[in-house]
């Protein structure tokens, strides 16, 4: 009978679907696994759902030697928490859950968008303090979001439903950054350089991996190419952004707001960002759904089924 460890908390209907494949440990438990557990967990299991946190790195692949573990079926899109390369040396497959994070992650970005833009964050906050003085007409005004231009940074599955959602929702003008053209059902138009693309958008998302390719890809060059009323909004991974340089940028006015569900070091968030009006800050709810969750789950079960059936995996990174 296959050995599977499942590392954190999940959904009732994943701890299931899992049970169903094999001998399951459960880790019910919403903290990372430390280093030694891991190391373990390579020798003493077939195969592991495992998530954002559990850093898999060359280092714990090498302590861990020859591994039992076929399977890092990670739950979720992204996988720079695992070091693919010293997987593959060590014999162990890495498959992650395209395609069930997009709408959910999408929707979150359009939540960011229109909250900074909007400053319903700050507004929240007035009402709650019990310190609104009632409606007039230049109260708490922000940027009117319909007909604006929108710039993607890394037009994948996520991008591309953040510019739907935009284009055919408010109208918006697409241009994006990605390594290739796209071919869409709406106009878009590819820059050349980030530099391009934030100095003809009103408001910047990320949607690229990240990882030591996309590290800091965002920073002062992006910021001072936007426009002053320009919204950024990161939904991708935290150290994608330059932290330090979009905290400058914010508190200098540079550019009017940012909406950030992930951060460079999270769960740290900064004080400086904190004590900023114009940004919204959310705790990495992408996929906080629990529809999503249950998809995301049943996905990395499908291909710890294959994988322990000897079989491809189907979703293997
Ligand atoms: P995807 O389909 O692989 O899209 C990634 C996009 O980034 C592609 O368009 C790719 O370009 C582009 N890209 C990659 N490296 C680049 C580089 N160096 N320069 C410019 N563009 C680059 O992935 P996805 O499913 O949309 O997911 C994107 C990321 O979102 C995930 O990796 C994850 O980190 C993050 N995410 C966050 C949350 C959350 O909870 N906040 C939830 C889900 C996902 P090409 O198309 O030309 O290859």
């Amino acid at each position: 009978m296959s050995r599977i460890l499942i590392t954190r908390s999940m959904p009732e209907r994943v701890v299931a679907a899992a049970r169903e494949l094999g001998e399951v440990t459960y880790r019910d438990e919403t903290k990372p696994m430390a280093r030694d557990g891991m190391v373990a967990a390579l020798g003493d299991f077939d195969g592991i759902l495992t998530t954002l946190g559990d850093g898999w790195s060359a280092e714990v692949f090498e302590a861990a030697g020859a591994a039992r573990c076929k399977l890092l079926a990670n739950f979720g899109v992204g996988f720079n928490h695992i070091d693919v390369e010293a997987a593959r040396k060590a014999g162990v497959v890495v498959t992650n859950t395209p395609g069930t994070v997009t709408d959910g992650t999408a929707d979150l970005a359009l939540t960011l968008i229109l909250m900074t833009a909007r400053r319903a964050g700050e507004g929240e906050r007035l009402v709650r303090a019990g310190a609104w003085g009632g409606w007039h007409p230049v109260q708490m005004l922000g940027l009117h979001v319909t007909g604006k231009r929108l710039g993607v940074i890394g037009m994948g599955r996520i991008g591309q439903a953040i510019a739907r959602r935009c284009h055919f929702g408010f109208g918006m003008e697409i241009g994006y950054v990605a390594r290739s053209d796209k071919t869409l059902d709406y106009p878009a138009t590819r820059h050349e350089s980030l530099g391009a693309l934030a100095s003809a958008s009103d408001i910047v998302v990320t949607a690229v991996p990240g990882g030591a390719e996309t590290h800091h890809m965002v920073g002062t060059p992006v910021f001072e190419a936007m426009p002053d009323h320009g919204i950024f909004v990161n939904i991708a991974r935290g150290d994608v952004v330059d932290e330090a340089a979009l905290i400058a940028a914010l508190e200098a006015r540079r550019i009017a707001g940012a909406g950030l569900d992930v951060y460079e070091f999270e769960p740290e968030v900064p004080e400086a960002l904190r004590a900023l009006e114009n940004v919204v800050l959310l705790p990495h709810l992408g996929t906080a759904a629990l529809e999503v969750r249950e998809a995301m789950g049943l996905m990395a079960v499908d291909n710890l089924r294959a994988v322990l059936a000897g079989e491809v995996a189907p979703n293997s990174v």
